[in-house]
């Protein structure tokens, strides 16, 4: 009897000791977030000034204006995210109170299609656009006026035009190989047409491009776009005489919006972890989009998971050790929200969602401690992602510093400040609270209270799809 309670104690020592080590190699003190955010200003202008000089690919998207508020018409957007696609159609009424979304569908992506062949990809989303489109019957469309398409498409591409470019590289788990270094409006209006669909792929957007053109349009101060949701970028909108790597690139409006595909940044100062290590050793994109593997939708469940199954492999406090738990992305970052956000007082959801992993009446000190993990993975998750937004801002100088070389007083910077807008979306975001919280605290941490105060977080709904729509609005008036 003796034995077994000291047996016992020492698994219990065991898993506290494994969380101890997680919350430690976790850990995200100011100064290190200030360190990651140098970092990001630093991968930026590295970025900027040479092909290849950083993990940061920072690319052109030949967005140089932003809807204004002015667009008239009716215009779609079909997105094609990480997990879901969807297709809206919005009217334009020329004002910018007059945006009117008035259909929006939104679909899981079979998961076959993600590693299928481009045309199989491609046939089932212009079926899906034809779907839609019979749908509304003849009352949005005057006949014999072609349709004009955005297609909002959130994976890297290499643009030679606001309407075309071609894929650099899958991520979030898709893997069609034969596209990388296709164009991809191509592939979509070549699917169009076969079948006859009267549509126009007007624009290729990348989703972070449409969440800022929605934020622009109500509010132009918007100048920062950033997505959490399977995965994670951001984008801003840069002067054409920091593109160094663009000489003699001009617009009208003299700045371009840069795609920074963020999801790769890379810094030695990421608190990484084993669990980190083994899931990129382990992942269909290996060595790469390190920052997204580390705060995005699609793995932050698995980053949790496999802390719990060591523990489990470890001790028994999980009781006999489940084959579930050993299944790749079995554990969905929702259910690592409804979890940690579980505030029953015998904390059952987190026992119905253990019982799905095939590990059931687990004592509740034990679920305290799966909530405790799932705090640990998201807190580092929303305050890295604060600091990459913080290094946007200081790269634009409006973290107060007055860019990365100052001598300005304190006083003259404030007066100097200009008031900044973040639009940010994304299913991650906008659906788990804590993710939200952790990252807006820590961006307060970081810039200082009085700073602060100018940098506005907006949400935007739906923003990467209907601002793709509003952008292709803006090209044709
Ligand atoms: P996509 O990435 O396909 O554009 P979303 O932006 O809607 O789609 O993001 C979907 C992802 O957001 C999900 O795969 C999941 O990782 C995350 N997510 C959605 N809802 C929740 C939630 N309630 N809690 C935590 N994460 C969520
Ligand atoms: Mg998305």
């Amino acid at each position: 009897m003796v034995g077994r309670r000291m047996k016992s104690r020492r698994k219990w020592r065991t898993v506290v000791g494994i969380l101890k080590e997680l919350e430690d190699v976790c850990d995200t003190p100011v100064g290190r977030l200030r360190q990651v955010v140098d970092a990001m200003a630093v991968e930026m202008h590295a970025g900027l000034a040479s092909e290849g000089g950083s993990k940061l690919k920072m690319l052109l998207t030949f967005v140089d204006d932003l809807p204004n508020g002015r667009e008239k018409g009716t215009y779609y957007a079909l997105h094609l995210g990480g997990t879901y696609f969807r297709i809206l159609r919005v009217h334009l009424g020329g004002q910018r109170s007059y945006l009117d979304v008035q259909d929006v569908e939104r679909h899981p992506i079979p998961s076959h299609l993600m590693n299928s062949t481009s045309e199989i990809l491609f046939n089932f989303l212009a079926f899906s656009l034809e779907r839609f489109i019979e749908k509304e019957g003849n009352e949005s469309n005057s006949q014999g006026v072609k349709r004009e398409l955005a297609f909002t498409f959130s994976f890297p591409v290499k643009h030679t035009s606001i309407s075309s470019g071609v894929l650099i590289k899958w991520t979030k788990g898709f893997e069609i190989s034969e596209m990388v270094g296709k164009d991809i409006t191509e592939c979509l209006q070549g699917a169009l047409d076969r079948r006859g669909l009267d549509m126009h792929v007007a624009a290729l957007v990348n989703d972070t491009v449409g969440a800022l053109s929605l934020g622009y349009y109500h509010d132009p101060d918007t100048v920062v776009a950033v997505v959490f949701g399977t995965g994670s970028n951001a984008c801003y909108l840069e002067r054409t005489d920091a593109i160094i790597k663009c000489q003699g690139l001009l617009t009208t409006s003299g700045s371009m919006v840069i795609n920074m595909e963020w999801g790769n940044f890379w810094s030695s100062h990421l608190p990484r972890t084993s669990y980190d290590i083994d899931l990129d050793a382990e992942s269909s994109n290996a060595n790469d989009m390190g920052f997204e593997k580390m705060i995005s939708g699609m793995y932050l469940g698995d980053i949790v998971r496999r802390v719990i199954l060591r523990m489990s492999q470890e001790s028994d406090i999980f009781g006999l050790s489940s084959s579930t738990l050993s299944e790749p992305y079995v554990l969905r970052t929702n259910s690592v929200s409804a979890m940690h956000e579980d505030d029953t007082p015998e904390l059952q959801e987190v026992a119905r969602i253990l019982k799905d992993l095939g590990v059931t009446d687990v004592p509740l000190k034990v679920r305290k401690l799966v909530v405790k993990i799932c705090d640990v993975v998201t807190r580092r998750a929303g305050r890295l992602a604060a600091a990459g937004i913080a290094g946007i801002l200081k790269k634009i100088g409006r973290d107060g510093s007055g860019g990365i070389t100052s001598g300005r007083s304190r006083s003259e910077l404030m007066t100097m400040q200009k008031r900044t807008v973040v639009a940010v979306e994304g299913g991650l975001y906008m659906n788990y609270t804590m993710f939200r919280e952790y990252m807006e605290e820590a961006l307060i941490e970081i810039l200082g209270e009085e700073v602060s105060q100018y940098v506005v977080v907006k949400a935007m709904e739906d923003g990467s799809s209907i601002g793709s729509a509003l952008l292709v609005a803006s090209l044709q008036s």
